[in-house]
C-alpha cells in the first residue's frame, strides 16, 4: 500500500479481500487455530514457520489492523496491545532489563510518568527525566553508560508541549540507542515521526485512532531504521533466545526483529493483547481518522482563537495558534495541524475552573480525551493527582489547567457552550 496517500491508506491498508471474500475486515473470534499434523504445529513453536497458534500471541484481525497502522506511520511492522500503557511498557521492556537506564522527557502523560517513575523502577529500570526544552548540553548530561533508549511524546498530554524530535533523535543516535516516541495526540496524519529520526512509535489507540470512545488499546510501530547489531547494548535482540531453541531475532527476522521479539516473547509471557472485536472497532475508527483529524484541528483552532480573545480566560495554550510559544516548533513537526486538544486557565483559578466545567451543557466532564465529543478535564485533580507540585510544574501542568478536547460537532455550538459556562464561572 505504500504508494497511496495517507487518506487512502486509512481506508485500504492492512486488509485486501480476495475474490468473494468479505468486504469489511472479518473478526476472527477464535482463541486457537487448527493444524493437520503435530509436526506443522511444532514448527510454529520453534519459529521455523509463521502462522497462528494461540490468540495470546497473534490473531489475524489484530494483525490486519497492526499492518494498517504500520503503513500509516511508514514503518515496517507493528503490534497491537491491550492499552496505551501496555504499548509504552512493552516498547521499553523489549530492549531494557534490570540495571538499564532510559532518558525520558518529563512532559509526558501522567500514567506513563507513573509507569516509568514507580513501577518500572521497581523492576530495576532507571529513568532520568529532562524537560523537552532542555539544552543539548543538559540532554547530553542525562545519558549514562547503561542508557538503552530515549523516550518522549511528540505532543504531550495534557501540557501540549511539542518535542523537538530532531534534537532528541540526534542525542539518542550519538549514544547508539533508539528514540521512542508516543505519537498519540498528533497521530500519523499530523506528525510523520519517522521522517525526523524517530525509531519506534507508540500510541494509545484509545484516543483519536479509535476516536469514538469505544475501546482501550495501544500499538507499537517499528520504523525498521535502527540497527540493533551495531553494539552489544541489545543482547535480547542480538544473542540467542533459549526459549526458542537459540533463535537470534536480528539474524532470523532482520528488520522485523524488534516487533517479532515483542510478540513471541513479551506477548507470550505477559499477555496484554487486545481482543479481535476491539481491533475491528479500532479499524472502523482508522477508516475516518484523516477526516476527523482535519475537523478536530479546524474546530480547535476556532475555539483557541475565541478563548485567546476572551477576557474571562487567563491563558491559552494551543500550539496550532499563531503567537503560541510552541507555534514554530509545531509548524516544523506538524505542518498540517496539531490535534483537537487545547489547555487554558479560567480567570479566578482552581475554583473558577471547577465552576466553568460544572456549567458546561454540550461538553461533558470525562477522563477521556480525543474522541468525537467535546469534553473537559481538570488534570491536577484527576489524571495527574499523584504528582507533587514540582512534578506537575515539570510536566507543564498548571494547577488551574483545564484540558479541553474539542470534538467534531459544529464549532459554533461548542463556542456558544464555552461562552455561557465562562459567564457563569466568572460572574
Ligand atoms: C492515554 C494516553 C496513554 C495511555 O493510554 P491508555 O490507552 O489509556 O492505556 C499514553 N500516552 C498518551 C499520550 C495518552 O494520551
Amino acid at each position: 500500500m505504500s504508494d497511496y496517500k495517507i487518506a487512502t491508506k486509512c481506508i485500504h491498508s492492512g486488509y485486501t479481500p480476495k475474490n468473494g471474500e468479505p468486504r469489511q475486515l472479518p473478526i476472527c473470534q477464535s482463541t486457537t487455530y487448527k493444524y493437520d499434523s503435530s509436526v506443522e504445529m511444532g514448527k510454529l513453536f520453534d519459529l521455523e514457520a509463521s502462522g497462528y497458534f494461540y490468540t495470546r500471541l497473534q490473531n489475524p484481525t489484530n494483525d490486519c489492523v497492526a499492518a494498517k497502522i504500520a503503513d500509516l506511520e511508514g514503518g515496517v511492522a507493528a503490534v497491537l496491545t491491550s492499552s496505551g500503557q501496555a504499548a509504552n511498557f512493552f516498547a521499553i521492556f523489549n530492549i531494557c532489563s534490570a540495571g538499564d537506564h532510559v532518558v525520558a522527557s518529563s512532559a509526558i502523560y501522567g500514567g506513563t510518568f507513573n509507569l516509568f517513575n514507580v513501577t518500572m523502577r521497581k523492576l530495576g529500570i532507571d529513568f532520568t527525566f529532562v524537560t523537552p526544552q532542555c539544552s543539548e548540553e543538559e540532554l547530553e548530561a542525562a545519558f549514562k553508560e547503561n542508557t538503552k533508549a530515549v523516550f518522549g511524546e511528540t505532543l504531550s498530554n495534557p501540557s501540549l508541549q511539542v518535542l523537538d524530535i530532531e534534537k532528541f533523535a540526534k542525542a539518542a543516535h550519538k549514544h547508539g540507542v533508539p528514540l521512542i516516541v508516543d505519537n498519540t495526540f498528533p497521530t500519523p496524519i499530523n506528525c510523520r515521526a519517522f521522517e525526523y529520526g524517530v525509531d519506534i512509535v507508540t500510541h494509545s489507540t484509545t484516543k483519536y485512532m479509535d476516536g469514538h470512545a469505544t475501546q482501550v488499546g495501544g500499538v507499537i510501530v517499528d520504523s525498521g531504521n535502527f540497527d540493533w547489531t551495531k553494539s552489544d547494548k541489545f543482547p535480547g535482540l542480538t544473542t540467542p533466545d533459549d526459549s526458542y531453541h537459540g533463535v537470534t531475532y536480528t539474524e532470523r527476522f532482520g528488520k522485523g526483529a524488534y516487533i517479532t521479539k515483542c510478540v513471541v516473547q513479551l506477548m507470550r509471557d505477559l499477555g496484554s493483547i487486545p481482543g479481535p472485536q476491539n481491533a475491528f472497532l479500532l479499524n472502523l475508527g482508522l477508516e475516518t481518522l484523516h477526516l476527523r483529524m482535519e475537523r478536530h484541528c479546524s474546530n480547535a483552532l476556532k475555539v483557541a482563537k475565541y478563548l485567546s480573545e476572551s477576557d474571562m480566560v487567563s491563558w491559552v495554550s494551543f500550539p496550532g495558534l499563531e503567537g503560541d510559544e510552541q507555534y514554530d516548533l509545531a509548524k516544523k513537526y506538524m505542518p498540517n495541524g496539531t490535534c483537537g486538544v487545547i489547555s487554558f486557565g479560567v480567570k479566578g483559578g482552581r475554583e473558577a475552573a471547577t465552576k466553568f466545567m460544572d456549567s458546561l451543557r454540550l461538553a461533558s466532564i470525562v477522563t477521556h480525551v480525543a474522541d468525537s465529543k467535546t469534553c473537559v478535564l481538570h488534570p491536577a485533580s484527576t489524571t495527574h493527582r499523584q504528582l507533587t507540585d514540582k512534578q506537575l510544574e515539570e510536566a507543564g501542568v498548571k494547577s488551574d489547567l483545564i484540558r479541553l478536547s474539542v470534538g467534531i460537532e459544529d464549532a459554533e455550538d461548542i463556542i456558544a457552550d464555552i461562552e455561557q459556562a465562562l459567564v457563569s464561572a466568572t460572574k
